[in-house]
């Protein structure tokens, strides 16, 4: 056995995580102070101030929960629904199967309005439920489906749900920080992020927010939330605005600095800025990859700047090319989930990794191994087609270094 671990140094450019910034790792390695301290009490105010900026929201009830992005996902269930509800839930992917369990689970109905994967959600199925189904009490959607690569209308499918009288929420792990989340805009009640994704910085916490619809309707239980931990009442007790911050649970200290540090690095940057880096990256490694013949699964007017879900060219070995990929190159990108497994690769460029030497190590990369394994393609016009992308008159190439 070793005696320590040193990771060996990736691209990740995968569906999550993504590279960590070495701001966040320094971050992570300052000293552990109390989670009662005065000081760590001021950084949370600094933390939720920061959230509700990258939310774009002024809902008091925001903050980072203490696990990864899937117990955001189960907060939001369990403290919304109760046994015998009525939930709408929109899949377009993996995620909302996800979506389904959560609701099961807490006893309720889950009504599937369902869409094709690597498609939008589509507004008319879901008006078509509400209106079949008027006891509905709210409806939850993903709005960047990370299995697919697609992004949905999120203010429209809000809109919808508003209208019908239900609550919403809406999955935006993989869209904060890479493309538009308004919460506010949006009129979205329950809404949970991750920090993996766009944020780059390292996973286990996930940011949430709730609407004062969605506050009044967990006050108005009449039954007891069945997580302990994720029970929104008691944990507002501690990450809570005038009350005097009381114990719950043990915050991750050390990962809350690191959120921080993430958090700065998104607001110094600007979130408009964040976006058109998203997409001014994700267009030149696209224009590359027409070059290898690889085409994308998702219609583009729908296509995630940060998640490129790319068909795999026929007659290629998918575990073989990421693997080398991995060995040669230490680059990670992402293999098909679900329905698509074996037929697509994911290629992230989120947050941190979303930047021009990565999508030309990428394409590279891929050039070269597939010209290995019998592609046609003329080897090294990938990179030369992207990177005369990043060179479109008219257009400010803007640096960002962190
Ligand atoms: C990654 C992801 C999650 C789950 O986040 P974890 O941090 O892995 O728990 C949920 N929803 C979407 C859309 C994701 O991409």
């Amino acid at each position: 056995m070793s005696t320590q671990f040193h990771p060996p140094l990736r691209t990740l450019m995968g569906p999550g995580p993504s590279d960590v910034s070495p701001r966040v790792l320094q971050a992570l390695a300052r000293p552990c102070i109390g989670h009662l301290d005065p000081q760590f009490i001021a950084l949370m105010d600094d933390i939720k101030a920061l959230l509700q900026y990258a939310f774009q929201t002024k809902n008091a009830l925001t903050l980072p929960i203490s696990a990864p992005g899937s117990a955001g996902m189960e907060a939001c269930f369990v403290n919304l629904l109760e046994a015998g509800d009525k939930a709408i839930v929109c899949q377009n992917g993996v995620f909302g199967a996800r979506m389904k369990e959560n609701v099961e689970r807490c006893g309720a109905t889950a009504v599937m309005v369902e869409d094709r994967w690597g498609e939008a959600v589509d507004p008319q199925k879901l008006e078509d439920a509400l209106k079949q189904h008027q006891d509905a009490k709210l409806v939850a959607f993903v709005h960047a489906e990370t299995s697919t690569g697609a992004q949905s209308d999120a203010k429209t499918l809000c809109a919808l749900a508003t209208k019908h009288g239900c609550l919403s929420i809406v999955d935006t792990v993989t869209s904060l920080g890479g493309t538009e989340v308004a919460v506010d805009d949006w009129g979205a009640d329950a809404v949970y992020a991750g920090t993996q994704k766009c944020l780059s910085c390292v996973p286990g916490i996930s940011p949430v927010t709730f609407s004062e619809r969605a506050v009044a309707a967990i006050k108005a239980r009449s039954t007891k939330v069945q997580s302990w931990f994720l029970d929104m009442e008691l944990v507002m007790g501690y990450w809570g605005g005038a009350s005097k911050r009381a114990y719950h649970h043990t915050a991750p200290v050390n990962a809350l600095y690191a959120l921080h540090e993430s958090l700065l690095i998104l607001k110094e940057e600007g979130l408009e800025n964040a976006w058109q880096r998203h997409q001014q990256n994700h267009l030149a490694l696209a224009a590359g990859l027409e070059c290898l013949g690889i085409s994308f699964v998702v219609p583009e007017k729908s296509r995630l700047p940060q998640l490129n879900n790319v068909t795999i060219p026929a007659g290629i070995d998918d575990a073989l090319v990421r693997k080398t990929l991995l060995e040669r190159y230490s680059l990670e990108i992402g293999a098909g989930l679900g329905d698509l497994a074996g037929k697509v690769w994911r290629i992230g460029l989120m947050g941190f990794a979303s930047k021009q030497e990565n999508v030309l190590l990428c394409l590279n990369a891929l050039d070269n191994v597939l010209i290995e394994l019998g592609a046609n393609h003329q080897p090294g016009e990938a990179a030369a087609t992207a990177a005369r992308a990043y060179l479109v008159p008219n257009q400010k190439l803007e640096v960002f270094e962190n």
